[in-house]
């Protein structure tokens, strides 16, 4: 039997199944990856478009952690291009650095009124602090009131109606507070200690990382067609038990044809248009606050640095994900009753053997790479 060579099977080829591959391997295990895709990196994929252009197919990706042990693990397959990433709302035409920081309020209010709520603010709050606007919201003071209400209607609301089909009060609270207002003159959207771009890209990065003798990668593959799991028995590897571990990083609920119902997500529609133009906006990423379908524009050469005369820019659009051929979940869509419909999927999955769900899907959570890079570092590091 072909499979008897594998100690464990990885479902998904992201960054959540390459990193548990890697670590695995490098411990000594042989380790199968399945991925229905065409190619590795799952939603952090890469590609030169038609124009040479090097775009992100499933949305605008920028690396930043604080976690001094994944950079580094992640510095072995790559080279870095130090970008630190900034982004603007455009708010009836003008553009504002967001997160809303002291820099922002300096532009909305005259230079009175912004001296003064700076001052409050750093009083209230304390320089540099993070503050979630549903928290700036519940201030004391009423000018502060005033100025979270701007900064709900004119940053938040109608983003987050178009990003969530909800308000953000009704949204979980981690996920605006992914964006507080920042109290200090930084504009970056990010404060971590490391951050940028892969220098030849995510899918250059996986590939590296996936280059290792103990890993055998099978695209074009769904789960399905090679592993079967039933509760309460041993999974079979291509029709014969597997004893072996299987790490999924796929959506649970579709593991079990959605039995439960399906899980609810949001998908994304993205809009590409390439321009004969140097540059097209301000900033790698302008996201309309108050205006447009769309949630926000990317422009990819800011990203990667490339030196092009034409640029592409990528619209992107919200819907509620249906499950249609083709459609692809992004995000979880956090809340009890979601989270309980997934802890059903999860005894499920947990009682077909030895089967550990890993990622962003298969956990339904909210991960950025780093997070979801350092807990498959940590899975692939304790399977025994
Ligand atoms: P994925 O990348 O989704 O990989 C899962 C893989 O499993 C896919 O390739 C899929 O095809 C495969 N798969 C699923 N089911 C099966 C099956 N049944 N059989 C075979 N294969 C299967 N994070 C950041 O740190 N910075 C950012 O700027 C950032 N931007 C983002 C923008 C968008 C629009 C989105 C949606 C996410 C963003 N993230 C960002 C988060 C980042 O995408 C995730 O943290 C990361 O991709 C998670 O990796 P993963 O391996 O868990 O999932
Ligand atoms: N958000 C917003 N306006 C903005 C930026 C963010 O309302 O200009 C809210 C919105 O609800 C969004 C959430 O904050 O879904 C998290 O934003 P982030 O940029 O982290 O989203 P991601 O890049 O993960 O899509």
């Amino acid at each position: 039997m072909e499979h008897i060579k594998y100690d464990v099977v990885v479902v998904g080829c992201g960054f959540a199944g390459a990193t548990a591959a890697r670590v695995l391997a490098e411990r000594g295990r042989s380790v199968l990856v399945i991925e229905q895709r065409s190619h590795v990196a799952g939603n952090c994929y890469d590609e030169k478009d038609p124009y040479g252009i090097l775009v992100h197919t499933y949305g605008p990706h920028i690396f930043h952690t604080n976690q001094k042990k994944v950079y580094d693990f992640l510095s072995r397959f790559t080279k870095w291009y130090d970008y630190q990433h900034e982004v603007v709302g455009n708010v009836y035409g003008k553009y504002l650095p967001i997160p809303f920081n002291l820099n922002t309020l300096h532009e909305v209010y005259e230079p009175e009124k912004a001296s003064r709520l700076e001052t409050v603010l750093l009083q209230d709050y304390g320089e540099e602090t993070r503050v979630p606007i549903l928290k700036l919201r519940e201030s004391d003071k009423e000018e502060i009131r005033e100025l979270a209400e701007y900064v709900y209607e004119n940053v938040f609301l109608h983003y987050t109606m178009k990003q969530w089909g909800q308000k953000p009060e009704e949204v979980d609270q981690s996920v605006t507070a992914r964006v507080p207002v920042v109290l200090s003159r930084d504009n970056r959207y990010f404060q971590d200690a490391y951050q940028g771009m892969p220098l030849e890209g995510y899918t250059s990065l996986v590939d590296n990382m996936l280059s290792h003798e103990k890993i055998t990668v099978c695209l074009n593959t769904s789960a399905k067609e090679r592993l079967t799991l039933c509760e309460g028995k041993t999974p079979l590897l291509d029709g014969c038990p597997f004893e072996g571990a299987v790490i999924y990083t796929g959506a649970v609920d579709e593991l079990f044809d959605c039995c439960y119902g399906r899980l609810p997500y949001r998908s994304l529609d993205f809009v590409f248009e390439h321009y004969e133009e140097e540059v097209y906006q301000p900033k790698a990423v302008v996201n309309y606050t108050v205006s447009e379908a769309y949630t926000r524009i990317t422009e990819f050469k800011y990203l990667t640095g490339q030196k092009a005369d034409g640029t592409t820019i990528m619209k992107e659009y919200s819907k509620p994900y249906q499950g249609k051929e083709g459609e692809i979940p992004y995000y979880a869509i956090l809340n009890e009753e979601n989270n309980a419909l997934y802890n059903r999927y999860k005894e499920k999955a947990e009682s077909c053997g030895n089967v550990i769900l890993l990622g962003r899907l298969a956990e339904y959570k909210y991960y950025n790479i780093d997070a979801i890079v350092e807990r498959a570092m940590e899975v692939g590091g304790n399977l025994s």
